[in-house]
């Protein structure tokens, strides 16, 4: 009979199981330890207390050591250590912080929740760098916003672009502070797919931050005003944000003789239990399973923390639950976007050399007609074979967090893809569409099952393409002036029947849209007409996501230093005809700009009001070709806003 247990850790997960044990028993003695002076603080608002988007620094102090010790009858010690575990006669050594006085405390169970610290590598240069912070609790957020209030620094550079650091990057760009990230991969935020991040770059180079990829932190100069990166860069800064990863925080597991798993996390069974039967642990301080692949994996996220937590509480209860394993469904917001992933990604089931198949739609966040819809650019994940969903990814302006959380749900409930278009989902105008998104992924990826539909990702083209393939662009021809696949030629949809007799029957033909389900429909004309045929997964929209726009042109805009166009903003304009595209799906807002455009005199101005991204990425480009200027670029929550002057 538990009469006595002893958390170590007051957020996340230890907060939650106290709550928790408390609720199943009103007699166990509980005794919570927290190192800091808050307990259940917040960590996940903090960049945007920093970012003031959060105003009141209170309401990140979900609960206070007062009003929980009163509401759940438990002995709370903040500012409080644990510095040592003596499994054999279960007893914790606990220290004073507030007055250096060290006392034995003994438990029937003790829980472990003492979560990760941020890496901090020995960089040359570190120890006398005076403005690097990283951020994990509410005295790291408190130095920085006291920073950036006093000190008003206009440069800063942010080490990482993960959750934490892209967080931090837009909201110190909307402190109106030029923002470097700069990140050691070929991509920011791991758990997404290259292409899918690509998206993330261009908008994050548009919102104004200087992105820079594949280079590494190699010292700090100056006392740390300059950043000297692995090729010899240096960049300028009156700040740096450190937050490359976050590492288990094991000492006292490791010195209790607790079993460490290969990147020193903590070892529990299927019960939350370590290897010492009296001695529980959760948060990111422990190893999972990944639900997808059964395989050991560690997954730092507020949501398995609290669900380990309630379940580690029943368990030293004498109650049996079983933590079903860690899928990693997250969210981030990305300045005006959002992306979302749950399960695996490609890059984790090709190193474990796991078959799967990938598609990529691009449909919109609610009906089209209806205002504010946006673009979402989601990718399934699934096995070919059995259908089942190995993962998926969302990137979009609007909806990208609800389809995951569909999907999330799905994978629990161990649904396959056909299923995905039986789910029955709700639906107006202002929140979905007839057909949902996800349902959209499940008819895709049935078709790709049943053989209706065969395609090429976006990384085959260039080579099918420069080994002689035919690649056929099914779009309109003024599509093609926003950009195109080179070496493609172009046979719109609508005419494909009457131009069979130039397709040859003896290869293979590849076909391309925007988004790929025009090349779905070109597929089955050519595929029912004899032809063995082949679709673009997710159009040139997934293609110039990675390759970007490839319309050659003199652009005379200026450059920043990375080579981006940067689009001169003028002040008050007057449009002398307003378009809006927004929600229109491929080809419609080409159609209706060059409409626009037809419709206004010379040195007149077209308002053109937008949502799809991705046939609007090439606009600067297409408007400097056509010799029109784009005067302004606005974003109103979802929908951009273009000011183009006509030639
Ligand atoms: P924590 O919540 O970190 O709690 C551990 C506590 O243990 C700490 O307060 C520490 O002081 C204390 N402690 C450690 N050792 C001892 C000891 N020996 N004695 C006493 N006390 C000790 N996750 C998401 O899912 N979504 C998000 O949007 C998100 N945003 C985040 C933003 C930031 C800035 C940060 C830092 C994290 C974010 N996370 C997010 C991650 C999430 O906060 C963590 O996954 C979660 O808090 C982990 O819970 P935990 O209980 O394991 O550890």
């Amino acid at each position: 009979m538990t009469q006595k247990v002893i958390i170590v850790g007051g957020v996340a997960g230890g907060a939650t199981a106290a709550a928790k044990l408390r609720r199943i028993s009103e007699d166990v003695e509980i005794i919570l330890i927290e190192r800091g002076e808050y307990i259940s603080f917040a960590n996940c608002g903090l960049p945007y207390y920093i970012g003031e988007t959060i105003t009141d620094r209170s309401k990140l102090l979900v609960q206070t050591v007062e009003g929980m010790s009163k509401r759940f009858k438990m002995d709370i010690r903040n500012q409080s250590e644990v510095i040592s575990i003596d499994p054999e006669s279960q007893t914790v050594t606990i220290k004073n912080l507030r007055n250096g006085e060290e006392y034995n405390e003994t438990y029937d169970k003790l829980l472990l929740s003492p979560g990760a610290s941020p890496i901090v590598p020995p960089i040359p240069g570190l120890k006398e760098n005076e403005t690097l912070f990283t951020l994990r609790n509410i005295p790291d957020t408190d130095k920085i916003k006291n920073y950036v209030d006093q000190q008003k620094p206009k440069k800063a550079v942010v080490v990482g672009g993960g959750f934490i650091g892209i967080e931090m990057a837009e909201n110190l760009v909307d402190l109106g502070i030029e923002v470097t990230i700069i990140e050691m991969s070929n991509q920011v935020m791991t758990p997404i797919d290259y292409e899918m991040a690509s998206i993330l770059h261009t908008h994050i180079k548009e919102k104004g931050a200087r992105l820079i990829l594949e280079n590494g932190v190699q010292s700090f100069a100056d006392n740390g005003k300059k950043v000297i990166l692995s090729d010899g860069i240096e960049v300028e800064t009156d700040m740096t944000i450190l937050s490359i990863g976050v590492k288990p925080e094991n000492e006292l597991a490791k010195s209790a003789g607790l079993e460490l798993g290969a990147r020193g996390h903590i070892i529990v069974n299927e019960y939350l239990q370590t290897s010492n039967e009296n001695i529980y642990a959760v948060g990111d301080a422990i190893e999972v399973v990944d639900y997808i692949n059964g395989n050991q994996t560690a997954i730092p996220l507020a949501g398995p923390a609290n669900r380990q937590g309630r379940i580690a509480a029943k368990n030293m209860m004498g109650l049996s639950e079983r933590y079903q394993g860690t899928l990693g469904t997250s969210v981030a917001k990305v300045f005006d976007l959002t992306v979302a992933s749950t399960g695996n990604n490609e890059k984790t089931l090709k190193r474990l050399g796991i078959p799967y198949e990938v598609l990529h739609v691009h449909p919109s966040s609610h009906a089209g007609y209806y205002p504010g819809a946006a673009q979402i650019s989601l990718k399934l994940i699934f096995d070919k074979e059995t259908g089942k969903l190995f993962g998926a990814q969302a990137v979009g302006a609007d909806g990208a967090d609800k389809r995951m959380d569909v999907i999330a749900t799905a994978i629990k409930g161990g649904l396959t893809v056909e299923d995905l278009t039986n789910l029955e989902l709700s639906y107006a105008p202002p929140y979905s569409s007839a057909k949902d998104p996800v349902n959209m992924a499940g008819y895709v990826a049935t078709n790709l099952l049943e053989g209706e539909l065969e395609h090429i990702q976006w990384h085959e083209v260039d080579r099918i393409v420069a080994e002689g393939g035919l690649l056929i662009d099914v779009r309109e021809p003024m599509e093609r002036e926003f950009g195109y696949i080179k070496g493609s030629i172009n046979i719109p949809l609508d005419d494909l029947r009457n131009r069979l007799n130039e397709i040859p029957k003896d290869k293979t033909v590849y076909v391309s849209c925007q988004v790929g389900l025009r090349g779905y429909l070109a597929s089955r004309i050519l595929k029912n007409n004899g032809f063995d045929v082949k679709n673009v997964d997710g159009g040139w929209k997934t293609y110039s996501s990675v390759y970007g726009s490839n319309i050659h042109v003199e652009v005379e805009t200026a450059t920043n230093d990375l080579g981006e166009t940067i689009i001169l903003a003028d002040q008050s304009l007057k449009a002398d005809e307003v378009i809006d595209v927004t929600g229109l799906t491929c080809p419609m807002p080409i159609v209706k700009l060059k409409k626009g455009i037809d419709s206004i005199g010379s040195n007149q101005v077209l308002e053109l009001h937008a949502t799809d991204r991705g046939t609007l990425n090439d606009l600067p480009a297409w408007s400097k070709n056509a010799g029109h200027t784009i005067l302004k670029t606005e974003q109103d929550g979802p929908v951009i806003k273009f000011w183009i002057k006509k030639k």
